[in-house]
């Protein structure tokens, strides 16, 4: 049997908070961490995954992937391989470490890890990206990667087929499409709330100037504020760029309709508006503030969930994680949910590798699942790349259409050993934050 014989995991921080890189209106002083695991087999091959989280709590999450370290030792990578829907299944059914979900939390977000890892493998294995591999399965194969079990009062394993079965003409061209011109991005980068208003105006012009055609700021700790932010970024980005909002769960509900309001309604959406988990609320906000749509799912616990944003019309974008959910198996589920919905998928991105990783979902599902690109863009965020071997490349507003083989979730091994926390050079010697202060 030739199973994984080596899992490694890793706590890497990065200390972005010393610039209030990704500072918004919840997490004013976010480093950018992955829980990260590594699986080698006898054969010498590799698979990467991570979590991604914004500190401290890494070690919490290191601790949930040696939780599952008798799974994956227990793993014959052939037959996990050929049957990766059944290996979900195991991962997240353990009749005992469900207790501490179910389907939701640091356990789930860790069996994420184990599984992108696994398809990292998978991919590097067929000599592809994992967005190629993916997309070059049968409707069959991919619907038995997917757990249907709560899906099917909105989705059934039947439905899905035909979704997939329809888009299966196009694939080629959509692919060849995909290589030649890419896929649309946007960016957070000007945007983050710790930014002065000199800062932002200078990025946003950036952003204009490299060709991107939608911006997101941060908003939500204070009103007026946000007025003038905006309306600093509008006249910077001038009017061929669109502008969106990202609250990060700031507000109770009433408070989001009255903010959102006096936002004005020629936003491209308002994001995570409240609690992730408030489905009725986010329901009653969409309904309150459109025609701005609402777009959540960064922090969206699992597939139930989703399906419940997108039935009680709580959503309008939806924004998947490719380290949240229980890796690319649950999101290719979430991926079939919204096209079922009619609902377009927006990934989020920035923090450190989620570009790297969720391009991969976002390229796949234009080739085989949506088959379009209306009203789709990709989260970009323009730091922390070079930590990876295969970095996004984002050229003219527009991901480039990876071709490296593998799932992209590579971190460089210098960068794993300089960033290991608490013990690599970067963080050997510092005083631990204060977190009363
Ligand atoms: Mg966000």
């Amino acid at each position: 049997m030739a199973g994984v014989v080596r899992m490694a995991t890793s706590d890497l921080r990065f200390p972005t908070s010393r610039e209030l890189d990704g500072s918004d209106a919840m997490n004013p002083d976010p480093d950018y961490s992955a829980a990260y695991v590594t699986l080698g087999t006898a054969a010498g091959e590799e698979g990467h995954g991570f979590v991604f989280t914004i500190g401290r709590g890494n070690d919490v999450v290191c601790a949930a992937l040696e939780a599952l370290r008798p799974h994956v030792l227990a793993l014959d990578m052939d037959a996990a391989l050929a049957d990766m829907g059944s290996v979900w299944r195991r991962l997240v059914h353990d009749s005992q470490l469900r207790w501490l979900g179910p389907e939701k939390g640091v356990m789930h977000m860790a069996i994420g890890a184990v599984v992108n890892a696994l398809w990292d493998l998978a991919a590097r294995r067929a000599g592809q990206p994992l967005w190629r591999l993916l997309a070059g399965m049968s409707p069959e194969a991919l619907v038995d990667l997917v757990d249907f079990r709560y899906l099917t009062d909105a989705l059934t394993r039947e439905e899905a087929l035909d979704l997939l079965r329809r888009a299966e003409p196009g694939r080629a061209a959509r692919e060849e499409d995909l290589l030649r011109v890419g896929y649309p991005a946007y960016t957070t980068s000007p945007g983050w709330l710790g930014y002065d208003d000199a800062k932002l105006q200078r990025l946003c012009r950036q952003a204009a100037a490299d060709g991107f055609r939608l911006v997101k700021l941060k908003v939500g700790a204070d009103l007026e504020d946000d007025v003038r932010r905006l309306r600093l970024a509008r006249e910077a980005l001038g009017p061929d760029v669109a502008v969106a909002v990202d609250a990060n769960q700031r507000w109770d509900v009433r408070e989001a309709i009255g903010w959102v309001t006096a936002l004005g309604d020629d936003l491209a959406w308002v994001e995570e508006p409240t609690s992730p988990d408030d489905v009725l609320g986010h329901a009653a906000i969409a309904a309150a503030v459109a025609p701005v749509p609402v777009a959540t799912g960064e922090q969206c616990a699992n597939r139930v969930m989703f399906k419940q944003l997108l039935q009680a019309r709580g959503l309008s974008v939806l924004q998947l994680d490719a380290t949240r959910v229980a890796g690319v198996n649950e999101n290719l589920a979430v991926l079939l949910l919204a096209a079922k919905f009619g609902v377009p998928v927006c990934p989020h991105a920035g923090g450190v590798g989620l570009c790297e990783a969720v391009q991969h979902l976002a390229m796949f599902d234009y080739v085989a699942v949506s088959g379009t690109l209306e009203g789709r863009m990709i989260e970009y965020v323009d730091h922390l790349h070079e930590h990876f071997v295969t970095p996004v490349e984002v050229v003219a507003g527009r991901y480039r259409a990876p071709v490296a083989p593998g799932a992209g979730t590579e971190m460089l091994a210098a960068s794993r050993s300089r960033y290991a926390y608490p013990h690599g050079p970067v963080w050997s010697g510092q005083t631990p934050v204060d977190v009363t202060a």
